[in-house]
């Protein structure tokens, strides 16, 4: 389950009454049916949060530190809204006195409300339960009928930081391979990197050097997505590609992936040759825990600004400016991290992308004859010449956004969280936090209709 971080705060306030009794509140989830994710080919589903209701204080019944009874005639206009919007909803309470699981009350109370469910949505009608402890971390189950539960795995909180809450730890890291990092960090960011599913989009320069790092770092299981070949022309900088690469015309994902493979680290690479927006990036994009996206297509960043907010994956983007002075110098060179994530202000508010440049990729790629003529008239600018591109420039850029990882699980740079977002001028040593507000019109980061909205038809409510 993820859960946007002002949904968490909110619960809190909900379900922890000043006066100690326990409280409740319910929770309208979105949903990411993975049909099947890349690494273990397991059917899961993934449960985010998208709104929190609060139960009507005519309805509570009793309250006390023990227990808490309230009516139902909210619960099923919420389930008349879930049926309708193809949302699960899920109720949420506290155990002020500490115990940490669900207890045998929950256990016996709880299938009552999932009959109700079923009785008004249908035998396919799910329930989710979460449950807030008063300390340690949160834990939620789903309920696909009276009679059967899943835990879920982990409770993930997204917001300025990412905190994940597993179950249960697996996939310790083995060996000494990782000690010297845990001199710096401790053994459970190493432990918690191994369990990572993390997505690289563009395996140029910046994603071949994030990629690289974070396999070295641990991270137990990379998505790399690419659907350009190896040229000569990369060589100065693609990390892992060789000569006999650019000869045999070789997909970039594919030698990324060998290069990692090669390490003999346990990690293990997943890639898919294509464009993401692509529909057979989906599941795997769903499954990932964090994206970074390493493209410079304006299509692919404005697929994956949307992507964020809707299935509540942060995602870190990161780019390089360089713009040489005709007179010498630099009049920029500037390496870019720009963490987007529900509260952030998106990559169209910040005006990252351009949507002028993102409508003629994609005449290019879905029309190109279109695309050819209107180049001939020149309705569209066509692509110009390449841009500079210096390997110590997009490695450099590559490990601050893999250092603004670090921070969202460790905080070691201060308890704010991420940099939303961060300009670093190489030639000047500028380190600069360009602010932005979001749009007032911005219907992906100023409202929240989108945010954990998860699976819909279109997908992410995106014609074409
Ligand atoms: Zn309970
Ligand atoms: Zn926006």
């Amino acid at each position: 389950m993820l859960l946007q971080e002002r949904h968490l705060t909110k619960l809190r306030e909900l379900v922890y009454r000043l006066d100690g009794t326990e409280g409740a509140a319910y929770l309208l989830l979105g949903k990411a049916d993975i049909k099947s994710d890349p690494w273990d080919r397991s059917r899961r589903l993934k449960l985010l949060s998208h709104e929190v209701v609060p139960i009507p204080p005519e309805e509570m019944v009793s309250v006390s530190s023990q227990h808490v009874t309230w009516g139902t005639d909210s619960f099923v206009r919420l389930l008349k809204q879930a049926q309708h919007e193809d949302l699960i909803v899920g109720i949420v309470h506290s155990h002020p006195q500490g115990l940490q699981n669900f207890s045998g009350q929950d256990d016996a109370n709880e299938p009552d409300l999932v009959q109700l469910v079923q009785n008004r949505n249908g035998t396919s009608g799910m329930m989710a339960s979460l449950l807030l402890p008063a300390d340690g971390s949160p834990r939620a189950r789903l309920w696909v009928s009276p009679k059967t539960k899943f835990d879920c795995r982990k409770v993930s909180v997204v917001g300025m930081s990412l905190a994940i809450h597993p179950l249960e730890v697996h996939n310790r890291m083995p060996h000494e391979i990782w000690h010297r990092q845990a001199l710096a960090f401790g053994a459970a960011l190493n432990d918690l990197l191994r369990s990572l599913k993390v997505g690289i989009v563009g395996c140029g320069a910046t994603g071949s050097a994030t990629a690289m790092l974070l396999a070295r770092l641990g991270v137990g299981q990379l998505l790399l997505i690419d659907e350009d070949i190896v040229e000569p022309t990369n060589l100065n900088r693609l990390h892992g590609a060789k000569r006999a690469d650019a000869d045999a015309m070789r997909p970039k994902v594919e030698v990324v992936a060998r290069e990692i493979a090669d390490l003999g680290l346990g990690v293990r690479p997943h890639f898919i040759r294509s464009w993401v927006g692509n529909s057979r990036c989906r599941d795997a994009l769903r499954s990932c825990d964090i994206i970074f996206g390493c493209t410079d297509d304006h299509t692919g960043r404005m697929f994956l600004n949307r992507f964020a907010y809707f299935y509540l994956v942060p995602l870190i983007d990161l780019g390089l400016a360089i713009l040489p002075r005709a007179s010498g110098g630099f009049s920029d060179l500037t390496g870019r991290v720009t963490v987007i994530t529900p509260g952030a202000p998106c990559l169209l508010c910040r005006n990252i992308v351009d949507i002028q440049a993102a409508r003629e990729e994609d005449l290019r790629r879905t029309q190109p004859e279109d695309y050819a003529r209107q180049k001939e008239e020149a309705y569209v600018r066509g692509a110009g010449n390449p841009a500079p591109a210096v390997v110590t420039f997009t490695t450099a850029t590559a490990c601050m956004a893999v250092n603004e990882l670090i921070q969202g699980l460790t905080g070691f740079k201060g308890p704010d969280g991420w940099c939303w977002n961060r300009a670093y001028r190489f030639d000047l040593h500028e380190d600069r936090r360009p602010g932005a507000l979001p749009n007032p019109d911005c219907i992906i980061c100023k409202r929240f209709e989108y945010w954990g909205r998860g699976d819909m038809e279109p997908f992410l409510d995106r014609v074409g």
